[in-house]
Order: structure tokens, then C-alpha cells, then sequence
């Protein structure tokens, strides 16, 4: 069997600040070919410790990737301790030093004198152009081992390995591919949810099923190895199709899509619009909206109503409905989203009012306690949630149910439009 091996390069991927993605996103992409990923470290800015992981490294895998550290700067090691690692000079090629100086003119730019550096390559290695940055990318191969050596950045990284890795690595890979399946599941906990697929499961001994937590949903991964990528895909698809039943409407994704996706494509397709009011999210509903492209097509404005006045003020909820019932009510919320989609003229309005925490929660209404508001053309509602959780999960959490109220919302319509 063929072995690989991932090492994420950079001491920033250490701390909480940084996430090594790469290291996901190649394990990914190499089972897709029938490549099995046995393990990945990620190393600091560190000479010594690098130059020991990548010499272990060939010693145990047949491929062996890094990611990071191809940069100009004095801390980027990469390209010169692999070349240590194998025992093998560092040349310099011209041409590729012509492309850096070529690219940094197209930017208006100079080339600095460090840049040369990204120049050399390991001797006998096979260069991997970057279309999208200036430090290209390796590849050595010697007796059917492999190291492979990318920049940090993903989208330099992605196209540099679709495009001039796998090509070269699908031969290698044996008679299998792994295939999967991420369903998303909202509006329901784990054991509820694991309950009702369970049956389904335990049917499917070849799958590997796992149900996960993410922050704001439940997901549920099918992992497949086998020898037909077609009969693989068949299996997952009836398993998927099985689960979504059980779980109705609860379901917004079977490939893994985020919340704010189906929403958005769900928007794009019916040709309809929405704004947002929000209170304890501060936006976040409008963040995520906008984080998907094309967004502009459906997504009209949002307000971040924080005080009472705001509410007031950019929405005219009314005083007496404050002072009746608080900020925090259902009134509250439903003319929040009246308000809105009123003045973003939108075919919805979506709100929330909530306390987040950790301090403003009282007997009646604790920390966690959210109203999210809906309006449409014929119709004004809320709901009332109990959202667990400190203040960043509450704020997570409720934008997910707000999201995925407007999503429940849409189907209903989309039932009644048929009747
Ligand atoms: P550059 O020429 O941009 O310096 P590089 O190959 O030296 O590229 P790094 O300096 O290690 O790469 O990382 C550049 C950026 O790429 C980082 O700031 C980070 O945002 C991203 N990056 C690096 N490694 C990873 C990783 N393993 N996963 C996700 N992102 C990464
Ligand atoms: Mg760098």
C-alpha cells in the first residue's frame, strides 16, 4: 500500500491563531485518488526540528507533502532544509527567477533581491509553476518515493497540487477510492439524531459513519473505501438518501454545504431577497450571508440594532412594545423584522433579539434566551430559543437558527405555492 505523509510548516500554525487547513484539504484530496494519509505533523519555523521530521518522514512514507515556509523571508526554510533532508544541492534557475521579476512588473512593482531566493530548486526536482504567487512549488521523486514541497497559502497550494500532483501521483495510487458524504443537520441534538440513523447505519458495515458537533449543527460523515468509485458513490447516495428521509426537514445539506449556502441558493432561485435586524449577533447573520459570492443578488442590507433607541429608530418598533414586554420578546422581535423588510423593501425580514451573556440574564429570561423574528409579505412570526453555551456559541447558535427559521419558512411557502 502506498503511504503518505503531511507536514504543515509554519510556527503560526502552532497557536490558536492559525489553522493548518492544508493538511485537511490534501488528506482530502489524496483519498479521493486512493492515497491514504497515516499522519501529519505540523513543525515551527525551526531548522533542526524540520530537518528531523522530513528525514523520518521519507524514511516511513512514499509521499511525503510539505506546505509552507517557500516565502522570501529569512524564516522560510522549507526548500532548503528538504534539500538538506535529501541530501542534495540547492541550484539556482534563471527562468524561474525571469517569472518572478516578470510578475512582480505586471503588479507595477519591483523584485526585491529576497526574492531570488524562491529561485532555487532541490537538484533533480521537477519544478511546480504557481499561477497565483511567486514561490513555485516542488517535486522530487527518486526509486518511486516522492517529496512534494507547496507554498502556505491555499489558493496557491490548490491549484499547484490539482493540477501538477495528482496527475503525476494517480498512477501510484492502488485499486481504491474513498469516498464521502457530509450531511448537515440542524434544529435537532445528537442522540435524537442518532437514534433515527442508527437503523440506517448499522446496515452499511463497509461505511464508516461518524456524527459529529460542530459549533452550530449536528454533521454526519460517510467515509466509503473501495474498489469502484461508481458503486462507492451509488451506496453513499442511497445511505444519504435514506438518512434525509429519516430526518426530514431537519436536513439542509447532503454535500456538505454551510447553512448560509442553501439559504442563499435557496434565495437566488426563487428570485427573492432579505434583510436583517439583529441585536445580540451583532451582524453575524449578515456576515455569513455576505461570506458566500454572489450574495449581492439576494442579501440587501442588515442593521445591527443594539439599544432599545436603535430598535426605535431604524426600525420604529414601537415604545410601549419595549416597555410591555422588553427587548428581549417576541413583540420585540417580530417588529424588528416588519421594520426591516419593510424599509430594505425585501420579500423577508429576519430578526434577533437576545442575551447572549455572560451578564443581562435574569430568572425569567436567562443567559441564551433569543427571539428570532420573521416577516414575509402575508406573514409575521418568531420563535423563542433556549441556546446553550457561553457568548461566542450563543452568537454562533442563533445565527445558524435564524438562518435556518428563514430556511423552514421558505419550504412551508413552497408547500403552500403548490397546494
Ligand atoms: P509566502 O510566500 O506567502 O510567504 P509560504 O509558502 O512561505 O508563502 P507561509 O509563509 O508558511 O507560506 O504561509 C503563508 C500564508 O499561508 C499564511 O499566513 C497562512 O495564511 C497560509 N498558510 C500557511 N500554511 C497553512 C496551512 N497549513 N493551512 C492553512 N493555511 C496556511
Ligand atoms: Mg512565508
Amino acid at each position: 500500500m502506498i503511504t503518505s505523509e503531511i507536514i504543515a510548516v509554519g510556527s503560526e500554525l502552532l497557536t490558536p491563531e492559525k489553522t493548518d487547513t492544508n493538511s485537511l484539504w490534501l488528506t482530502e484530496t489524496l483519498n479521493e485518488i486512493g492515497i491514504e494519509v497515516m499522519l501529519k505533523t505540523i513543525v515551527g519555523d525551526d531548522e533542526l526540528r524540520l530537518l528531523e521530521t522530513i528525514k523520518d518522514a521519507l524514511k516511513r512514507s512514499d509521499v511525503v507533502i510539505t506546505t509552507g515556509g517557500l516565502g522570501p523571508t529569512e524564516d522560510d526554510l522549507t526548500r532548503q532544509i528538504a534539500a538538506k533532508a535529501l541530501g542534495k544541492e540547492l541550484v539556482f534557475r534563471q527562468d524561474i527567477e525571469d517569472g518572478i521579476r516578470e510578475r512582480f512588473k505586471k503588479m507595477g512593482r519591483e523584485m526585491s533581491e529576497t526574492n531570488r531566493r524562491q529561485a532555487m530548486v532541490i537538484d533533480g526536482s521537477d519544478v511546480l509553476k504557481n499561477d497565483n504567487g511567486t514561490a513555485p512549488g516542488l517535486l522530487y521523486e527518486e526509486d518511486g518515493k516522492y517529496l512534494i514541497v507547496l507554498p502556505g497559502p491555499p489558493r496557491e497550494l490548490k491549484p499547484m497540487f490539482t493540477e501538477q500532483v495528482v496527475p503525476r501521483l494517480k498512477d501510484l495510487a492502488e485499486d481504491f477510492v474513498v469516498k464521502r458524504r457530509i450531511i448537515g443537520v440542524s434544529g435537532m441534538g445528537e442522540s435524537v439524531l442518532d437514534e433515527l440513523v442508527a437503523p440506517i447505519y448499522t446496515q452499511y458495515s463497509d461505511v464508516r459513519t461518524s456524527i459529529l458537533f460542530n459549533k452550530t449543527h449536528v454533521e454526519i460523515h460517510l467515509y466509503l473505501k473501495a474498489e469502484n468509485g461508481d458503486e462507492a458513490n451509488a451506496i453513499l447516495e442511497e445511505m444519504t438518501a435514506k438518512m434525509a428521509d429519516a430526518l426530514g426537514i431537519a436536513v439542509f445539506t447532503t454535500k456538505g454545504e454551510s447553512m448560509e449556502e442553501v439559504v442563499g441558493r435557496m434565495l437566488f432561485e426563487r428570485g427573492q431577497t432579505v434583510s436583517t435586524a439583529e441585536s445580540c449577533t451583532g451582524g453575524l447573520v449578515g456576515r455569513r450571508f455576505t461570506e458566500v459570492p454572489g450574495s449581492s443578488k439576494y442579501y440587501m442590507e442588515g442593521a445591527i440594532t443594539y439599544s432599545n433607541d436603535s430598535k426605535m429608530k431604524m426600525l420604529g418598533v414601537s415604545a410601549e412594545t419595549i416597555e410591555n414586554h422588553g427587548a428581549v420578546s417576541s413583540q420585540t422581535a417580530e417588529e424588528m423584522a416588519v421594520g426591516i423588510r419593510e424599509r430594505s423593501r425585501t420579500d423577508f425580514g429576519i430578526s434577533i433579539t437576545g442575551i447572549a451573556g455572560p451578564d443581562g440574564g435574569t430568572d425569567e429570561k436567562p443567559v441564551g434566551t433569543v427571539f428570532v423574528g420573521y416577516a414575509d409579505a402575508n406573514e409575521t412570526r418568531s420563535i423563542k430559543l433556549t441556546v446553550p453555551g457561553d457568548r461566542y456559541l450563543v452568537r454562533w447558535r442563533t445565527s445558524q437558527a435564524a438562518l435556518d427559521y428563514l430556511r423552514r419558512q421558505m419550504l412551508k411557502q413552497r408547500g403552500r405555492d403548490k397546494v
